[in-house]
């Protein structure tokens, strides 16, 4: 059975404690490996490791770090397949969404922030006559990046990339839900020459390792992605100790369909959309508002084509909806089930636990659900679920269908479906989101800002942003 090791100081080193914990194949309900049950001990050593590095990685010129990440991206695209298996098997999403998404996603994290690093520049203000003023941006130091399970190396690398792009060293935590695809990013790290301590990875738990990297007096930043009620635990952490802080946190999105919407597209898309990854995507659009003329012709549809996926085992290229990640998961999905009953919900497809049979009869399969009948502040409609389960409700006009998106507490993504290109616009402005889709979905431009409003979250990831964040600017005043 593979024994997970920390990365730290440029090694594979075992957790000094020697504990370990069981890591499960959601698949098939087993221990398939075992993973660092590390503490505050280890990530002192990987500050430590972090701090003895910065010094000469913060003054490695931009193009040796451009050199040494390209070498990474070479090396995970030659291990795409490796790499899919090891994120399909820890989290139990199909090797084909790992393959085409999580993997090729986390090359071109490194890709696009080795070649950002080359090009970024300060300004410089002209105080006409007095004075010359630039802007100097220089690493931040020590940094600290924490992730969550649904994306494991594609939010791991997206927070690790830019941070070591722009010259800082890194204390990172994968989520102890989904460890394997970190410790062959470390293995990679070897192989590709980083120098010993840029990267630190500690694997272990929340409580023991997470709140050590954020309330070490050595970590200037959290670059952190995960739940609102880990978000708020760190914030209170971090605050009061003036670290630079970006959470990306919860959501609840809504996907708005008008009548006018091109069907097909919008019917393909949110199947997609609300289904990806068992539903296991921040983004994923979890209630679905349809105008009323087309309310009856979507549901008879959409139940149709639902009912169509294919839930099997995750190996299986034929594949669209694999495991839920790990059995609490599974049981806070299905226990949302129920309450949706409770509170007046029909269920128009799924509903149960799939059973699977040979390799994956115990495994924690959920068929995809919808649900209808619900008013949109109920709790089913208000909290984040984050599984394969979504709600389908009408309206009659803009004003109350926006009224109901912007109804929960979070304000991750929506989605926009219409053709009516002034509504597009006039909608997109009013969703308290971070991120608006119009007629398409999960389309992503790396050069743009991405997070959350409301209690999704503070701060921006992605673009130049994300290589500012792990910096401090400096302004330097030259009296001429
Ligand atoms: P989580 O908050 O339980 O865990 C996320 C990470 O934080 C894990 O590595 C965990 O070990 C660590 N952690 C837990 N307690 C900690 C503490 N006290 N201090 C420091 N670190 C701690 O989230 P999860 O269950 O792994 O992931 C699911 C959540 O992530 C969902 O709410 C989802 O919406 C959110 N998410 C958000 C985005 C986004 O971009 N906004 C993307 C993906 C997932």
């Amino acid at each position: 059975m593979t024994k997970i090791e920390n990365y730290i100081g440029g090694e594979l080193v075992a957790p000094v404690l020697g504990r370990y914990l069981d890591n499960f194949e959601p698949a098939t309900g087993e221990v398939y490996s075992q993973l660092p049950d590390s503490d505050e001990r280890d990530v002192e050593r990987a500050v430590e490791a972090a701090k003895a590095a910065f010094p000469a990685w913060s003054m490695t010129p931009a193009e040796e770090r451009f050199a040494i990440l390209m070498r990474l991206v070479a090396l995970i695209e030659r291990d795409l397949d490796a790499l899919a298996l090891a994120e399909s098997t820890d989290n139990g999403k199909p090797v084909s969404l790992a393959r085409s998404l999580d993997i090729p996603r986390a090359a071109s994290n490194f890709r696009f922030y080795a070649t950002a690093a080359m090009h970024t520049g300060n300004e410089s203000h002209d105080t006409t006559g007095v004075a010359i003023n630039y802007t100097l941006r220089q690493p931040l130091g020590v940094v600290g990046c924490i992730s969550p399970w649904n994306l494991p190396l594609y939010l791991f690398t997206w927070k690790i990339a830019p941070a070591i792009a722009a010259g800082c060293t890194v204390v990172a935590k994968p989520s102890e839900v989904t460890p394997m695809t970190a410790y062959l990013l470390s293995k990679l790290c070897i192989e590709a020459g980083l120098p010993a301590g840029v990267l630190n990875i500690v694997q272990g738990t929340g409580p023991k390792v997470g709140s050590a990297i954020v309330s070490h007096k050595d970590v200037k930043a959290i670059s952190f992605t995960g739940g609102t009620k880990t978000g708020e635990e760190i914030a209170r952490v971090a605050a009061p100790m003036f670290k630079k802080l970006s959470l990306e946190l919860g959501g609840k999105n809504p996907n708005i369909i008008f009548a006018d919407c091109n069907y097909e597209e919008m019917l393909v898309t949110t199947v997609r959309s609300s289904f990806s990854n068992q539903g296991e995507i921040c983004l994923c659009g979890s209630r679905i508002f349809v105008e009323r003329p087309l309310y009856d012709r979507f549901k008879e549809d959409f139940v149709v084509r639902v009912s169509a996926l294919r839930i099997g085992d995750p190996r299986d290229a034929s594949t669209n909806v694999g495991a839920i990640v790990s059995e609490p998961h599974f049981e806070k999905i299905m226990s949302y089930i129920v309450l949706a009953r409770q509170e007046g919900g029909q269920i128009l497809a799924g509903g149960k636990q799939a059973l699977l049979e040979d390799r994956c009869a115990n495994g924690w399969f959920i068929e995809p659900t919808i649900i209808e009948g619900l008013l949109h502040d109920c709790r089913t409609n208000q909290e984040e679920i984050f599984g394969p389960v979504v709600t389908i409700m009408p309206f009659d006009t803009e004003e109350e269908v926006l009224s109901y998106a912007n109804s929960v507490r979070y304000g991750l993504s929506a989605t926009v479906w219409t053709e009516n290109l002034s509504r597009a616009h006039r909608v997109s402005s009013q969703l308290e989101a971070g991120i608006v889709w119009v007629n398409c979905w999960l389309l992503r431009d790396l050069r743009t800002p991405f997070g959350g409003v409301k209690d999704s979250g503070v701060g921006r990831e992605g673009g130049f942003e994300a290589l500012r964040f792990f910096t401090e600017e400096k302004n330097v005043c030259i009296k001429i």
